[in-house]
């Protein structure tokens, strides 16, 4: 049999190097996979960094997995050989805990994250739990659907918990905020991008897609802001967006990993402002977006990139090189 390809990281802050492993046999609740393409996440790139600190090493990053399924565990039902599906981060949870009976299964105290505790997309197949895939159709681009999965997933959870008001701030105009102001465009709810001071090319794309407003990150926006949702993993931004929403506003922290958050005075919180964070996603997150997405015409702008040049698409995320979202075809 063929062996399968992946990227794997051998130890936190050196590059992936290119691996051939046989490929794995899924267990009984399991589903084995071919890649189709492999979004990279900023999470991602926080994994390879160190910044996140239990990864299950070595280890093949990737979770905005788009694939068609090659194997079918025995007790799995509801998916068929050749079908396409979508895997995120959330790779399984335990079902049992506190947190799993109570619909709150993103904080579940025993959880599987795909592509950080167990293997995910940067390769050529990927086994998956059958409970934590889905099924995506046939409609609509591999790559194009690949960033849906993270950026899509957990942006969206964070934009439900920004809350119904028509005036949103996106501090970091990435993957998630490129796909949440189509959402939110179509949703008739007006969108102000804040990037890095100076990156007029990022402005200039929210723009495109539809931002009422673009500016630079410790600019005001024009008008006081109903909520405000940061993807940018930098916390001198929470002083900032406390600043520019509105009374009883809420700023909600999408990003796994944050800098520290510089002291700022309690007037910025005051009169009912919120402030919080959000953390993965449930599976209902999962099918409400991947049921809203095509409806909402979103289309998500992609740089592709072989499987062998996972280290240059990383980096071209590092350094801000890239508008939208970055995907691997293996
Ligand atoms: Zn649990
Ligand atoms: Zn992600």
């Amino acid at each position: 049999m063929q062996p399968m390809h992946a990227m794997v990281l051998d130890q936190p802050r050196t590059p992936l190097v290119m691996r051939e492993r046989p490929i794995p046999v899924p267990t009984d609740s399991e589903i084995l996979a071919t890649v189709s393409a492999c979004g990279v996440c900023r999470t991602d790139l926080h994994v390879v960094d160190g910044d996140l600190a239990h990864p299950n090493l070595p280890l093949v990053p990737g979770h905005e997995i788009v694939g068609r399924v090659a194997k079918i565990g025995r007790n799995v039902s509801g998916f068929v050989p050749g079908e396409r599906i979508g895997v995120p981060w959330l790779g399984a949870t335990c079902g049992v805990c506190p947190y799993c009976r109570s619909g709150r299964e993103n904080l579940c105290d025993r959880p599987v994250f795909t592509g950080y505790t167990r293997d995910g997309g940067f390769a050529t197949h990927v086994v998956v739990d059958a409970h934590h895939c889905y099924p995506l159709g046939e409609k609509g681009d591999d790559a194009e659907i690949a960033p849906w999965l993270c950026a899509g997933l957990i942006g969206w959870r964070s934009y439900r918990i920004a809350g119904e008001g028509k005036t949103l701030g996106l501090y970091g105009f990435g993957a998630a905020a490129h796909i949440l102001a189509q959402v939110a465009r179509w949703q008739g709810r007006r969108i102000f991008a804040f990037t890095r001071k100076d990156d007029q090319a990022a402005q200039e794309f929210a723009r495109s897609l539809g931002a009422a407003w673009a500016g630079s990150s410790d600019a005001l926006p024009p008008e006081p802001l109903d909520a405000a949702i940061i993807f940018a993993p930098v916390g001198a931004l929470v002083p900032l967006a406390l600043k520019a929403v509105k009374k009883g506003g809420r700023v909600v922290c999408g990003g796994i990993h944050m800098s520290d958050i510089p002291k700022f005075p309690y007037d910025l919180l005051w009169e009912e402002r919120q402030l919080m964070s959000v953390a993965n996603l449930t599976r209902a997150d999962a099918r409400e977006f991947l049921e809203i997405a095509p409806k909402s015409g979103v289309k998500c702008e992609v740089t592709r990139y072989a499987l062998a040049d996972a280290n240059l698409a990383l980096s071209d995320l590092r350094d801000g090189r890239l508008q939208g979202a970055a995907v691997l075809i293996p």
